[in-house]
């Protein structure tokens, strides 16, 4: 694995809460991109100072025992820990800040904190108000990223039945139905502004109309202080608060709810730092009407996903409310909106991606790792293409391209590339003389290696324009299945060939059948995902079977010379570049024997680069039977250093 983190929390789950949500899905998150290890705390935070021992303990024989590159500190408050690490492992250190957790207006805790976070490498926190509370505390500005927190999907909240979910809900109390019902979750502290929303809002919302409900979710300290509120202005009948509620409950409340409210208020030396909760009820598709103070503006963005309103001003809350419990068509694609703006800029796997880039900027070992050997200790080769950068590995010496494109980067220029590629050739001599020539030598060769081929179940991947099929019907051996992924292709070569062909990737390619040869003529180098292809492919092979590979060569002369306009590399359609070392691992790794290796001169790798490549496929038929016959000549001569490889893996039985 790469980076190694070792991730330190003290608010974790079973512990309930919004940190601990937070800490749950980063490390989660986390997990699939660096090798991290967990040291967490799930109980209550009285016996701090025992955990904080506990926590040191752990860090040190953890930091003994494994590599680690850097310490991620989730919290202010587990500052001073962090400072002790570093001092003896002189580690990286990055922490998060969330608010109160360097607000906090203890005397020692503010001569302490602000003292230690200083010293750190990185400092994130969850929103501008945030990152000035620290800035007025002197940390450097330029240490600081600001990254919100994010949200999750699928793991809670949104549910798709709404209606059901709210008839249950009504049927918990039948004073419910025909009320539309206003949320409120959060700690019962002050600066959440719920006993003076109840004084200057609900008091005068309830004079005028009696068709809502509010609920405010969460424990605290103010909780006798607002219910005696409650009593004392007669207002049970339409206000009522429920005590820390599981999270089924809460997700039908947060379902059945029209309206969320955030009504803060602004407190000397306590900050909300972000609020986890108002992207909750975004998500779920209630209007949010919030105050616009702190972290909050980080949360909302006024009129995306959320109404913000000055703190305090009643007149104004009462206005938006008006509006939205009258008008249900507003409060409902308002909702609607809201939902998709909140999902599109805070998904966790949006938001953690911030955090990898801010991990990679400080790990010793910032090069990617090798998608075959997933070995870190790879080496960038200065060459590149647009945004992509060419690696190699010097474990198993392939190269590859990083960033690895993502599926739609491959689906889009793959249409491109295969249509340079394919339609030239199709119907034309060149094509013709091709099957006669470079295709009909590939069934040559197998026929070397397989006996009674014609009997033989053959798979190919990558079926392209159907040279390979063509040449097999040719030569009467009709046991074929074909994969190609791009369209055009497929139902060109469906028209002509049926059942045979399929539109599916390896990957996703289902079937019973076992196959005796794989053809991977010129795909390996388009793979994003080796490891996964390789594992499909053993499992569809016979234990005797037979893979054969023709790729493109790092090893050969044209790529010494040429290096970044070499004609083949041309990311992102090629992602991985082969040579004899990295082929002879590949076949070991996943349990080959590598029985046929060779490469074979290409005049022009070295006549054209990478931005005219596809011009030289017009080329007069003449023309390209001299190379032909050229290419024959030196060929001898070019041992392994040839540009395209034609291997064979045979089946460890
Ligand atoms: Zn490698």
């Amino acid at each position: 694995m790469g980076l190694g983190v070792l991730f330190i929390t003290r608010k974790y789950p079973p512990a309930i809460g919004g940190m601990e949500k937070v800490a749950y899905e980063l490390f989660h998150q986390l997990r699939c991109k660096v090798d991290i290890t967990l040291i967490k705390w799930g109980g209550s935070n009285i016996l701090l100072p025992i955990v904080l021992i506990y926590f040191f303990i752990k860090a040190f024989i953890i930091l003994l025992s494994k590599k680690i590159d850097i310490i991620y500190i989730q919290d202010g408050v587990l500052s001073p820990l962090g400072i002790v690490l570093k001092k003896i492992f002189s580690k990286k250190i990055i922490i998060t800040i969330h608010g109160r957790d360097i607000t906090y207006s203890n005397l020692i805790y503010r001569l302490i904190i602000p003292q230690c976070v200083k010293q750190f490498d990185r400092i994130i926190c969850v929103s501008k108000a945030t990152s000035d509370e620290c800035i007025k505390r002197g940390i450097e500005k330029e240490k600081i990223s600001i990254i919100p927190n994010g949200i999750s999907d699928t793991h809670y909240m949104f549910t798709t039945q709404k209606e059901t979910t709210k008839n249950q809900f009504r049927q918990i109390d039948a004073s419910l139905n025909q009320k539309k019902i206003i949320l409120s979750v959060g700690r019962l502290v002050r600066r959440k502004g719920f006993k003076w929303f109840i004084e200057n809002v609900i008091i005068r919302l309830k004079k005028e109309r009696s068709d809502f409900f509010y609920f405010i979710v969460g424990s605290g300290p103010m909780k006798a202080e607002i219910n005696k509120t409650i009593a004392a202005l007669n207002l049970e009948s339409c206000v009522k608060v429920l005590d820390r509620i599981d999270n089924d409950s809460l997700k039908m409340i947060y379902n059945t709810a029209d309206i969320f409210v955030v009504p803060n208020i602004p407190i000397d030396g306590d900050i909300e730092g972000f609020g986890v909760v108002i992207l909750e009820a975004a998500s779920c598709g209630i209007p949010v009407v919030a105050s616009n103070l702190e972290g909050i503006a980080d949360a909302i963005k006024n009129n995306k996903n959320g109404l913000l309103v000055d703190p305090m001003d009643e007149e104004n809350y009462l206005k938006q409310l008006r509006k939205l419990l009258d008008d249900e068509k507003y409060r409902e694609t308002f909702g609607k909106k809201a939902r998709i703006y909140t999902l599109e800029n805070y998904q966790w796997d949006t938001i953690v991606k911030r955090y990898i880039e801010i991990f990679y900027s400080f790990g010793h070992n910032s090069m990617p790792e090798c998608p075959l050997c997933q070995s870190p200790n790879t080496h960038n080769t200065g060459i590149n293409n647009g945004h992509y950068r060419l690696y190699s590995c010097n474990a198993c010496n392939l190269y590859f391209i990083d960033p690895v494109p993502t599926e739609n980067d491959l689906k889009n220029n793959y249409k491109e590339y295969l249509r340079e590629k394919g339609y030239k050739y199709l119907n034309n001599k060149l094509r013709k003389y091709k099957i006669q020539s470079l295709w009909k030598n590939r069934l040559l060769l197998l026929k070397k290696f397989v006996n009674s081929i014609d009997h033989k179940q053959i798979l190919e991947i990558g079926a392209g324009t159907g040279e390979w099929i063509e040449t097999l019907e040719r030569n009467h051996i009709r046991e074929y299945t074909g994969l190609e992924i791009a369209e055009d292709e497929f139902y060109i070569l469906k028209k002509k060939f049926h059942n045979k062909i399929h539109n599916s990737s390896l990957i996703s390619f289902h079937t019973d059948r076992m196959f005796d040869i794989i053809c991977l003529w010129d795909v390996v180098e388009h793979f994003n995902e080796i490891e996964q292809n390789m594992k499909k492919l053993k499992k569809l092979l016979r234990p005797d079977g037979l893979v054969v590979i023709s790729t493109v060569n790092t090893n050969s002369f044209s790529f010494t010379i040429k290096r970044g306009s070499w004609r083949y590399f041309i990311p992102p359609e090629h992602i991985l570049y082969f040579n004899h070392k990295s082929l002879a691992y590949l076949a070991t790794r996943h349990g080959f024997d590598l029985i046929y290796f060779k490469t074979q001169f290409q005049i022009q790798a070295y006549l054209t680069n990478n931005k005219k490549a596809q011009e030289i496929r017009n080329i007069n038929i003449y023309l390209y039977q001299l190379k032909v016959f050229l290419e024959k000549i030196v060929n001898p001569f070019l041992f392994r250093r040839g540009e395209i490889i034609t291997c064979m893996l045979k089946n460890k039985s």
